[in-house]
This record gives C-alpha cells, structure tokens and sequence, in this order.
C-alpha cells in the first residue's frame, strides 16, 4: 500500500503517469479492463501530423512499462474510486488500496448507429473513421464487394457538436484525422476522388493547417462546407447522399462508392460510475470536470489525491494526453510526499 498509486487505464496517458511514478520512486499500479495495454492507439495505422505509425509510439512505451517492472494488471476494470483518493474497487468488488489515484480511463468512440440517417450498420459501404484505420493497416481499402473505390466521401461531426446526441463539444482531433484519412486514400488509389463534408474545419494543432492545404493543394481532396442529410443505396451497389454546399446555398446529390463518418470522442462508459462512487464532477457532455482549466487541468476539485491524464476530461491528441500523463503523475507524487505546491 505504501506509496502505491492507482493508474485507472492503461492508454498512452495511463502508461505515461505509470512511468513518471516508476522514475519519482513511487509504486503505480495499471489497472486496465481491456486483456492489453495501449488503449486506442493499438487500433490506429498512422498518426497525423507526421504520419508516424501508431506502433512506432505505442512499442516503446509498452518496452519501457515491461522494462521498469510496473504492476500491470490487465482484464481490471474499475468501477468505484473512493472519494478520498485511497483506492479503487473493480468490477467483482475486489478493493485495492492506494495513497493516490490517476484517472486515465480515456474515451469511447461515439456509436454511429444512434445516426440511423447515414445507415452506418444498414448500408456495408458506410464505414468509420475507425473502420478505416483498420482497413489502412490492412493496407487495402476495398468496397464491401472487393471493389477499389472510385469516389470516397468522408463527413465530419457525426456524434460531435450535435444536441440531439447531448454530445455539443468538438473532438478537435477528427478534422485533421478527415483531411489525413482523405489524403491516405489519394496516396493509395491517385484515380478515387475523395470530398470532405464538413461544417467548419477546426485545424487547431501545430503542422495542421499545412497538412490541410497540402491536401488541397497536391493531393486534390476536394473540401466542401456542406452536411450530409440522408444516404440511400442505388441499384448498381453505390451510395446517394443528398448534401448541401452552404457556401454557395446550394443543394446536391452525389454518387459514392464509400461513406466514411468521422466519429467523435465520447466520455468513457465507466465515467458515471466512477463520478457517482468517488464524488467527481462531469462536464455536459460527460467527461471529467478538472479543478479548473489552467494549472488545475489535471487535479480534481473535490478531493487532493484525485488527478486526471488525457482524454478522461476531452478530446486531445496524443502529445496532450502523454503530456497530461506526466502532470498528473508529479501531481499525485506531491500529494503523497509532499513539496511545492504550484
Ligand atoms: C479516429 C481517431 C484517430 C486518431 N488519430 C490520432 C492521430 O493520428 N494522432 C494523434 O495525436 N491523436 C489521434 N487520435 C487521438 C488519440 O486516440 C488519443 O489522444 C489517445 O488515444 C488518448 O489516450 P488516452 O490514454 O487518454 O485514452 P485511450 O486511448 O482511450 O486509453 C484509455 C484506456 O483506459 C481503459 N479504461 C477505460 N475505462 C476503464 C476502467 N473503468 N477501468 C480500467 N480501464 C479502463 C481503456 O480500455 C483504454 O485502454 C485519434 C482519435 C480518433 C478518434
Ligand atoms: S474536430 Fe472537426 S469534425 Fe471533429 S467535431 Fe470538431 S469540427 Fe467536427
């Protein structure tokens, strides 16, 4: 128990903390419901903004978890955190004891199905932002029916910014992960045509708004400000969208042979419960609420011995969340050992 730090999930930000605490002389614990580490990255090809492959991140990070000797403990999901800080209870109710507790339990994707409009789990050509990463690790995009697709549409903001879903925040990653999934199909078949339908394009990070341009520029994805308001299958196996190009107030249809949606970042599922069980403040749209959004973006307002790393309190990209990861680490070791404050 004695300088043991509970590290609830085992993601990038998760594995972070674990290490930081290794290195300050501490004892993190990884608990992790999934039967391996990595969180979402074990799912992704390659990552914007340097097309690095996810595994080229994720291999060393789990080489340095194994190498330290950190306790990892995987198929351990947490369902309770005390609001004290002083540990955790998994699924089971097995209780484990902690002097901190570091909430790194990420995000879900949002269920594309809750938007019956564009027929994600009716029609086989409309597919994920996920499902594609899978088919690029796979190194081959293909039609439901084996074909090489001749034009891909891919429409931002499903399952983000929207009230009728109560998800009203940005994901921030899913426009830079649009014009890079976009410029990856033109890499792989140069004769698909691909359109980007979005509703603003939200470049925020450094190198974005240069990748976006490229993808204009040299790639010639074709961006147009409009939405998605229905798909339809047509006789020969393609997909009708009907959309509108609200820069030009203009309605249109048009024939694709794929429909990519772009799904945004939802809350982790566990989050209810572990607010309920450990007296922790939401956000609207169910993420963690941090102390508050400047030196306190990874400690809990209720309670010293709570810290939060990466996606658990919103959309960030993997650099924020290991980021976070390292924070919250020297957080929870000050609030066992003492020391500065700021
Ligand atoms: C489609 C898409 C593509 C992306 N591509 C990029 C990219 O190219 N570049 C980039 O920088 N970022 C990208 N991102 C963002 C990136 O995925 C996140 O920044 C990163 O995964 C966040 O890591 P995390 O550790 O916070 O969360 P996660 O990766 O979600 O890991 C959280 C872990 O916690 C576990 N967990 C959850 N609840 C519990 C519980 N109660 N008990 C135990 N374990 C639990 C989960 O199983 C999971 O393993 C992308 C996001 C999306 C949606
Ligand atoms: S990042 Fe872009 S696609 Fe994602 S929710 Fe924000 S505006 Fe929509």
């Amino acid at each position: 128990m004695e300088n043991t730090i509970a590290i609830i999930g085992g993601g990038v930000a998760g594995m972070q903390a674990a290490l930081t605490l290794k290195e300050l002389g501490m004892r993190p614990v990884i608990l992790e419901r999934e039967e391996r580490l990595g969180g979402k990255l074990n799912t992704w090809d390659r990552l914007f903004p340097t097309w690095t492959p996810a595994r080229e991140v994720l291999d060393p990070l789990l080489e340095a978890v194994r190498g330290a000797g950190i306790e990892v403990r995987l198929g351990a999901a947490v369902e309770g955190v005390s609001p004290d800080g002083r540990g955790v209870t998994l699924a089971g109710g097995e209780r484990l004891a902690a002097e901190a507790v570091v909430v790194a339990s990420g995000f879900d994707l949002f269920d594309a199905r809750l938007k019956e409009e564009y027929g994600y789990g009716i029609y086989d050509n409309v597919i994920t932002s996920a499902d594609l990463e899978t088919m690029f690790r796979e190194k081959r995009v293909l039609t439901a029916d084996g074909r090489v697709p001749r034009r891909v549409a891919i429409l931002h903001c499903v399952g983000s910014r929207d009230e009728k879903v109560k998800q009203n925040h940005c994901s921030r990653v899913c426009c830079i992960t649009g014009v890079k999934q976009a410029m990856e199909i033109r890499e792989l078949y140069p004769e698909c045509e691909v359109f980007n339908f979005y509703m603003d394009m939200r470049m925020f990070g450094p190198g974005y708004e240069e990748i976006y341009r490229q993808s204009q520029e040299e790639y010639k994805v074709v961006h147009i400000r409009g939405r998605i308001s229905e798909v339809s299958p047509t006789l020969d196996g393609r997909l009708q969208m009907k959309t509108e190009d609200t820069l030009i107030g203009r309605p249109m249809k048009m024939e694709a042979d794929m429909l990519v949606l772009l799904v945004g970042m939802c809350p982790a599922r566990s989050n209810r419960s572990l607010a309920v069980s450990g007296n922790l403040s939401l956000g609207d749209s169910g993420f963690f609420a941090a102390a508050d959004a400047f030196r306190g973006n990874t400690r809990c307002g209720e309670n010293g011995r709570i810290f939060f790393a990466g996606t658990a309190t919103a959309p960030k990209n993997v650099g924020e969340s290991l980021n976070e990861g390292t924070a919250a680490a020297w957080q929870a070791y000050r609030s066992v050992k003492g020391g500065a404050s700021w």
